[in-house]
């Protein structure tokens, strides 16, 4: 199979760039070089900031109604090529290919959120406030927004951000993962063929030079960025001091405790779902599974057994339900951190280091592994594996737990498996963490509220879409009116004006 040049989308249309740098993609299952990914320079990124930049100043002012008409295309479009989409996303980033369709569907879900935007972004009028004076306020675009986006849901991230900014009203710039960039520019495509004029929806690719020029060109209202707890405080260190809104997403280490008062088959399902689905590679992935008391033995052999029968391959074949790593050097970390656990003391339950899928030698595989009696200073506790390994720690009781879990620097998701609805309560309302399931391993949030952990798993005010989305996309004025009937006398004063 050949490799694909795979451009830039600027002002409406495939721009292979005027940079010369390239960088390899690959087919994460085989090893093989797919597509051969061209780099923005300065003055590829100047173009696509100058070409958004006259395209916001007219789109912000068509109308709503006309807006809403592409929103509704774009999500029929979306929604008809899922397939298509799955099916590139599986060839870049190794999911299974049902796992990448409920990727589509869940950023599905965003567009249909942007949809009801009439509804959501209604005003607020206070009349007759004052004699003869009414209140009212409302919201208009930023202007220009960039989201720079990670590699494991190469078209739900995107479809977290824009949607919503361009429903409000903004230009869009996407700076997709170089790691399976592809999905981002059939999304242009679709965009385009919705009826989203040029320039309102632009993917520029490259590395971390790009993400550079984006956080600091003057034309940039705004950033999103969902990506590794490093690089996004760096973002919103970078992108605040140049004047920009921005809400940047960390990495995650999520911990699940299983209450020995539980439904053990039932926790050791989902947590066997949650953490080796996509390879780990999710940051909701469960990575920590925090067993209170005598539930731990069972626990730990429930889901050992689990994993155990996973079948690990290419993600396009229908018996396969977990795929390879992104990289090479994912691998090596996974393996790297599994057996520093083993020398630390770590019980290593079942061990997918070795793994060799038949036919697929050069993929980047690494099976399933479960770790348990892992303690908070080994590695395998401390880093995000981002990775099929799920790390068991044993603790007394629920006060313990929620101890560990609020003492971990990340706060993205976490769960509770329980019969008690006195447990989860107090567990819900004391962990520091955004997103909580109660008997729901990934409790990522439904398209009307919004997504967003706390601590070092997102740096920023505003959480993303959802209600949050929208006020990020947008700001408010309040215009406070009086229409005097010409006999009327108004008299001024020198006094700072009070209401009567
Ligand atoms: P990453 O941080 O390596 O990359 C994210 C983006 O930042 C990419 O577009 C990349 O090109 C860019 N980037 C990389 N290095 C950079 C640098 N030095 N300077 C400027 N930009 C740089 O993340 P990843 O490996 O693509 O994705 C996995 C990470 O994303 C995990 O940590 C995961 O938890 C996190 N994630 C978080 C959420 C969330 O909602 N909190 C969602 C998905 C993924």
């Amino acid at each position: 199979m050949g490799t694909t040049e795979i451009t830039h989308w600027i002002n409406g249309e495939a721009d292979p760039g005027h940079g010369a740098r390239r960088q390899d993609v690959y087919n994460p299952a085989t090893g093989e070089v797919t597509g051969r990914l061209h780099l923005a320079d300065e003055q590829d990124l100047d173009k696509a900031v100058r070409a958004a930049r006259a395209a916001a100043d007219q789109w912000g002012e068509v109308s709503l109604s006309k807006r809403m008409n592409v929103m509704f295309t774009f999500r029929e479009l979306v929604h008809a090529h899922t397939q298509e989409l799955a099916q590139i996303i599986t060839s870049e980033h190794g999911k299974v290919l049902s796992d990448a369709a409920g990727e589509v569907a869940r950023g599905l879900e965003v567009v249909e959120y942007a949809c009801a935007l009439p509804q959501t972004l209604k005003g607020e009028y206070s009349d007759q406030f004052s004699t003869g004076i009414d209140v009212y306020s409302f919201r208009q675009p930023l202007g220009v927004v960039a989201g720079i986006t990670p590699f494991n849901f190469p078209v739900m991230v995107p479809l977290w951000m824009s949607p919503i900014a361009i429903a409000t009203g903004n230009a869009f710039i996407l700076k997709p993962s170089e790691r399976d960039p592809s999905a981002a520019l059939l999304l242009a495509k679709l965009y385009h063929e919705a009826g989203v004029p040029d320039g309102v929806f632009q993917v520029l690719h490259g590395d971390k030079d790009t993400v550079n020029g984006l956080l600091t060109h003057e034309s940039i209202d705004a950033v999103s960025f969902v990506g590794s707890t490093p690089i996004a405080k760096h973002v919103h260190e970078t992108a605040t001091r140049h004047g920009k809104r921005v809400q940047a997403l960390g990495g995650a280490k999520n911990h699940a405790v299983v209450m020995p008062d539980a439904d053990l088959d039932l926790a050791a399902d989902h947590l066997s779902a949650a953490a080796f689905g996509s390879a780990g590679e999710r940051c909701m992935a469960v990575s920590v599974a925090v067993a209170v008391g005598e539930a731990a033995d069972a626990l730990v052999d429930k889901v050992g057994q689990r994993a155990r029968d996973i079948t690990v391959g290419e993600g396009t074949e229908s018996d396969v339900e977990m795929g390879p790593l992104i990289t090479p050097a994912s691998k090596e970390r996974v393996q790297r951190i599994v057996t520093e656990a083993e020398q630390a003391g770590a019980a290593v339950v079942v061990d997918g280091r070795d793994l060799v899928v038949e036919g697929k030698e050069e993929g980047f595989f690494v099976g399933p592994t479960v770790l348990d009696r892992v303690q908070q200073e080994m590695s395998a506790y401390q880093e995000e594996i981002f990775g099929p390994v799920l790390v068991v720690v044993r603790v007394d009781s629920l006060e313990e737990a929620i101890r560990v879990i609020n003492a971990n620097p990340y706060g993205n998701g976490t769960a509770i498996f329980t019969g008690s609805g006195n447990a989860a309560r107090t567990f819900q309302r004391q962990v520091t963490v955004g997103m909580i399931g109660v008997n729901v391993p990934i409790p990522v949030p439904a398209a009307q509220h919004s997504f967003g952990g706390w601590k070092d798993s997102l740096f920023g005010d505003l959480h993303i879409y959802g209600p949050d989305g929208v006020r990020f996309y947008t700001r408010g004025k309040v215009v406070t009116q009086r229409w005097p009937h010409q006999n009327d006398v108004v008299a001024a004063s020198m006094n700072f004006p009070s209401h009567d």
